[in-house]
């Protein structure tokens, strides 16, 4: 179906999700947008920026990356 002028007045958010299918986040569900949200493509779907960070964030406390400290006297 051809979309008019006329039709993207009088359509309403919910007929502009249907047709454009935004993505959501996988996480929270807040609609994506690369220059507002951020787009993550991660395993089994996308994330905005801030659940992607907190997931890597929570990742890293569980999987610390870096050296091994040596501990000294004890
Ligand atoms: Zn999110």
């Amino acid at each position: 179906m051809p979309i008019s002028g006329k039709d993207w007045v009088t359509m309403t958010d919910e007929d502009m999700v249907k047709l454009f299918k935004p993505t959501k986040c996988m996480t929270c569900g807040v609609t994506l947008h690369e220059s507002t949200t951020g787009c993550r493509v991660v395993e089994g779907g996308c994330q905005c920026s801030d659940c992607y960070f907190k997931d890597f964030s929570e990742e890293l406390d569980h999987h610390p990356i870096g050296i091994p400290r040596m501990h000294r006297g004890a």
